[in-house]
């Protein structure tokens, strides 16, 4: 099983100006070969089908605690690109038929506007959909761990490649995050397959050369040490990954740690609604007032029990999204 916190693993900025072709290039990063539903089902899978977990309990509970981080990376990148896609269609509704989506037609992916609300997609950058044939899970523990670090190799690789398109903040914040996070599961794969095997794969570092720590939006989580911690995300499993994930950091020489739990992370930023493609109406107002009343019928307070980072409505008034969406209103 699975449990679920609404919170984001990084802090992301709230939507500026829209980037609907910048967010086609980050869709790589979420149904690519190397995206992060590739690295979370490769090790959903491999956790779901390992044999002899007992016996080899340190290398399970490190598959499988890594595949719950990824579950979160697949939350961020589809937020980034929900984001970047913010006010790329006009904001006003209850307009006859018109042309209110001709602008989004070029350059970016319109089956974010047709097939979705705006939203993140299990696509890749070119639109083919993410396929169970990018999971490899051979059963040998040896096999599997040596594919999860090329796949990690891969997947910080094809960051670096998105952080250098797209410069959207959104994106930038997203990437320097993830090649922060994917820098700490090469490192734990390869920690692993040098104590089950004896290879001394340190010399394979770094790989690709990627200087982190002199990327801006890399180093506020460089400073808070996120690139030698491993998180243990269970309220009381997958305890054994501490025989696995120890020892030096293989750049930086510092010591890696385990953190007893999950991240604390941030509240999740609220998306304004976009009624121009239905999302989440083409009068989000009443679906407002209904909730509103099934709150109330419910004995919920007034306010929402929870918290966001940025609303939605705030975003709207504050009137930073919009501006190809005022363009392209008649
Ligand atoms: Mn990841
Ligand atoms: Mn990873």
């Amino acid at each position: 099983m699975i449990l679920r916190l609404d919170r984001w693993g990084a802090k992301l900025p709230p939507p500026s100006d829209p980037d609907p072709e910048g967010a086609k290039a980050v869709q790589e990063l979420m149904g690519g070969r190397f995206g992060e539903m590739s690295t979370l089902m490769n090790y959903t899978f491999q956790s779901f089908n390992f044999r002899g977990k007992q016996t080899a309990r340190p290398f399970y509970d490190l598959v499988a605690n890594i595949a719950a981080e990824e579950y979160g990376h697949i939350e961020l990148v589809a937020a980034t690109i929900n984001t970047m896609l913010t006010g790329a269609s006009p904001l006003t509704n209850g307009s006859p038929p018109g042309d209110r989506l001709a602008g989004v037609k070029d350059g970016g992916y319109p089956y974010h506007f047709i097939a979705g609300g705006q939203g993140a997609l299990p696509r890749d950058s070119h639109g083919a959909p993410w396929t169970g044939d990018y999971v490899f899970s051979s059963g040998d523990v040896v096999e599997d761990l040596t594919h999860n670090f090329f796949l990690e190799t891969g997947a910080r690789n094809n960051k670096l490649k998105v952080y250098e398109m797209v410069d959207h903040p959104a994106a930038r914040a997203l990437t320097g995050y993830l090649l922060v996070r994917g820098g700490v599961h090469q490192i734990a794969y390869a920690r692993a397959l040098e104590k089950l095997t004896g290879a001394d794969l340190t010399k394979l570092f770094p790989t690709p050369r990627i200087a982190t720590d002199k990327i801006p939006e890399c180093r506020p989580h460089i400073e808070r040490g996120e690139h030698v911690k491993l998180y243990r995300f269970s309220p009381d499993d997958y305890r054994e990954i501490v025989a696995l994930f120890n020892g030096p950091h293989p750049e930086t020489g510092e010591e890696l740690v385990v953190v007893d739990g999950p991240p604390e992370g941030t509240l999740p930023n609220d998306l304004p609604p976009q009624p121009a493609v239905f999302a989440p109406d083409y009068a989000p107002e009443e679906i407002a007032e209904i909730a509103q009343r099934l709150r109330k019928a419910a004995g919920l307070p007034d306010q929402p029990t929870a918290r966001v980072a940025h609303s939605g409505e705030a975003v709207r008034e504050e009137g930073i999204v919009g501006k190809v969406a005022d363009k392209l209103t008649p």
